[in-house]
């Protein structure tokens, strides 16, 4: 009896959280002329070699757009041709999807096809992010998007927890123009640490939404923050006791089904979207996570 119980006993205790970490902007990001055109290369790079050496799943978004000179379409075809990788379309020139007329928005969602087909010939693209996680002005323009997706043979995808990595990487990027290495690590530990403290709020929100904790879905960006802290994030995470999985296994659970209860354009998580209570939702809303006063130090 005694061995039976040691033998179950660690199934109970350890029950694994569960992470998709999800990467928009690839493999580049909106702006032109940001990074030189080394700097792209060694961020998409060095983001396919930790994925390879840690071995976790991941689903990138997307701007065909920005795929078009053969330099960016190489790296595309990178990310197209690792096994740990699933592709997603971000549209064409990431506009706000909201502000769009519906069949601007068909065009900017089938150009992109078009582009990531070319370059990822077989590879399925399954998955969709609107940019600014905006999917159109209201919940009637928000069906007609969805569903043009779903005839286009996309799912839409959510996301629970971010972290405002942009930002991060703004500042970041300020700090190793300027060469102060000192400063940027700093930059890219304060980045974690907000990422975690992003996690444990949306942990508890999870809980208090659905009773239990679901698998999470992180989106971050294609961006050098991200290539350099990639192994450092992923193995905070796992020590939180986070299992990386993928997109598609993440989104099995039944709480990826639950309807949606808010349907303004802004890009919130969708912790907020399926709390039922405009009231309770709003007051989540107000006390959630900003990165304010953990940028301030670096302006
Ligand atoms: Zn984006």
């Amino acid at each position: 009896m005694k061995h039976l119980l040691f033998l179950f006993f660690p199934l109970f205790s350890f029950a694994q959280r569960q992470v998709a970490l999800t990467l928009d902007d690839a493999p580049v990001m909106a702006l032109p002329g940001y990074y030189t055109a080394p700097q792209r290369k060694a961020t998409n790079e060095k983001l396919l070699q930790q994925i390879t050496a840690l071995r976790t799943p991941v689903s990138v978004f997307i701007n065909g757009a920005n795929c078009i000179v053969p330099d960016n379409q190489l790296l595309l075809r990178k990310w197209a041709d690792h096994p740990l990788v699933t592709l997603g379309s971000h549209t064409l020139n990431h506009p706000d999807c909201a502000a769009l007329p519906l069949d601007s928005f068909k065009m900017e969602v089938t150009i992109n096809d078009y582009i990531i087909r070319a370059v990822a010939k077989d590879k399925p693209v399954p998955y969709f992010r609107f940019p600014f996680n905006a999917m159109g002005k209201d919940s009637l323009a928000q069906a007609a998007t969805i569903g043009y997706l779903k005839e286009k043979g996309y799912t839409a995808v959510p996301f629970t927890v971010e972290s405002s990595d942009y930002m991060f990487e703004q500042v970041y990027q300020e700090a190793l123009k300027k060469k102060d290495l000192r400063k940027a690590k700093a930059i890219g530990e304060a980045y974690i640490r907000y990422t975690l403290f992003s996690f444990d709020y949306f942990e508890k929100l999870t809980r208090e939404v659905f009773g239990r904790d679901i698998p999470q879905v992180y989106l971050c960006h294609v961006n050098q923050l991200n290539a350099d802290y990639y192994t450092t994030l992923v193995k905070a995470l796992q020590q939180r006791g986070y299992q990386c999985i993928s997109l598609q296994q993440a989104m099995q659970d039944k709480a990826y089904g639950t309807p949606l209860y808010d349907h303004r354009r802004y890009g919130f998580s969708w912790l907020f979207r399926w709390i039922p209570d405009a009231a309770i939702r709003k007051s989540h809303l107000r006390n959630s996570p900003e990165p304010d006063k953990e940028l301030a130090v670096f302006k």
